[in-house]
């Protein structure tokens, strides 16, 4: 059992749910155990595995069960119990369950000292169901080199247009990947990338932008900047210019969406990570991962990097707040880089500060590194040292 400052246990056997077994959830669950082995974790999530989804472009190279940590996986290694299941959060239930300390999953009633949000965050694209459309929640079901090529299959690719839409990280990650399948396969299908700003990876600093766009130019990737995308249709796609207006169309044969997140469903917590809702702190309700927003100095940015550092605090503070002392740890954590890959072999991204860029091998070797410390995670051993 590793040691934790600040933290005397006064009760046995502490009950804590937690809710979504994403990296927030999931970073939650091993600190827990560490520290304090004997607690008593149920993991609630709907589906019946970890998803290391920062991997999911990755699966036009490597199968998609390589991504999947089943949830009955974990439950023999750190003997939690999961719940397949989806709970019902909104801030009148929260509150209820604070005074009742008490969660109803299906027939059963669940008893709690401590509960834990870490749901995460719809993505905007996540509901559209339609021919010639793809979304990150397909690829969540199969990994991307079948979809391609299930797709690709029913045509001769020459002429075919396959349309990426989203600029954003992950639009990119999955851009180059596609890019590079495409080539694997010999297909002659062009890529365009359709996206609402001006310039690629819009959040990051320029030199990133003409990074990434010198490499699409290169590999024959068309861009469409400043363009809403409007629908996709039997052969052609709709898109509207962002400064006139205008409509128009372009061959397309398929079309894949990345919108990013809903900023839907979130909820606000105190420095320590305690869910505030009117001004009252529900004392025993604590949230992370991207459905949550600290009011502190640290980082709020949807990413796996904050997610797991406020699960890995939430897990902190909620045995602090059972023990002898009752004090707690403020959120601080600042990013210490970030990475958006460019296929197999290159990357683009920084570390320490948003300006000292990172490119190629370099950029590619650090994504690795804080991927592996994840997995290390997972399988319990905690490399984090912030
Ligand atoms: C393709 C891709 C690549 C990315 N790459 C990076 C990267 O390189 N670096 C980085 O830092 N970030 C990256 N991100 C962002 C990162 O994945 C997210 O910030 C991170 O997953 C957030 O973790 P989370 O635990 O908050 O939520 P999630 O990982 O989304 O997990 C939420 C979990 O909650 C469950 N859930 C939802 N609602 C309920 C409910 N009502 N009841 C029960 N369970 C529920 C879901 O099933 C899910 O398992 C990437 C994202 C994508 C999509």
């Amino acid at each position: 059992m590793a040691f934790l400052p600040f933290f005397i246990s006064k009760q046995s056997k502490l009950k804590v749910i937690i809710v979504g077994g994403g990296y927030a959830g999931i970073a939650a669950l091993t600190t827990l155990l560490r520290y304090a082995p004997d607690t008593e974790v149920i993991l609630i999530d709907p589906g019946s595995y970890h998803l290391k989804i920062t991997h999911l472009h990755e699966t036009f190279r490597y199968p998609l069960t390589d991504l999947l940590v089943p949830f009955s996986e974990l439950e023999s290694r750190y003997g939690c119990r999961h719940i397949s299941a989806k709970v019902m959060l909104d801030q009148a239930l929260l509150q209820q369950y604070q005074i009742t300390k008490q969660i109803r999953v299906g027939e059963e009633v669940l008893d709690f000292d401590y509960l834990l949000v870490a749901t995460g965050c719809e993505n905007r694209s996540e509901r559209h169901h339609q021919d010639g459309v793809l979304s990150l929640s397909d690829f969540t079901a199969s990994s991307g080199s079948e979809l391609l090529t299930s797709l690709l299959d029913h045509q001769s690719n020459a002429g075919q247009y396959i349309n990426v839409i989203g600029g954003g990280a992950t639009g990119i990650q999955f851009l180059f990947e596609i890019k590079q399948f495409l080539a694997r396969i010999r297909s002659k299908a062009s890529l365009r990338l359709i996206h609402s700003g001006s310039r690629v990876l819009q959040q990051f600093p320029v030199a990133w932008s003409r990074y990434v766009e010198t490499r699409m130019q290169e590999m024959d990737i068309m861009f469409c900047p400043d363009t809403y995308y409007c629908g996709q249709q039997t052969d052609t796609i709709r898109l509207k210019t962002k400064h006139t207006s205008e409509h128009f169309e372009l061959p397309s044969s398929l079309s894949i969406l990345f919108l990013g997140k809903k900023q839907e469903n979130l909820f606000t917590a105190n420095a320590f990570g305690q869910i505030v809702i009117d001004d009252g702190i529900l004392g025993n309700i604590f949230v992370a991962g991207d459905c949550s927003q600290y009011q502190s100095l640290g980082s709020n940015s949807q990413t796996a990097q904050s997610a797991v550092r406020k699960g890995k605090l939430s897990a902190r503070n909620i045995l602090r707040h059972s023990g002898l002392f009752g004090l707690l740890e403020p959120y601080l954590h600042q990013e210490l880089g970030y990475v958006v890959s460019l296929g197999s072999a290159d990357a683009v991204g920084w570390l320490g500060s948003e300006m000292n860029i990172m490119t190629g091998v370099p950029a590619v070797a650090i994504k690795e590194l804080v991927e592996a410390q994840f997995d290390l995670l997972l399988s319990g051993m905690d490399t984090y040292l912030v």
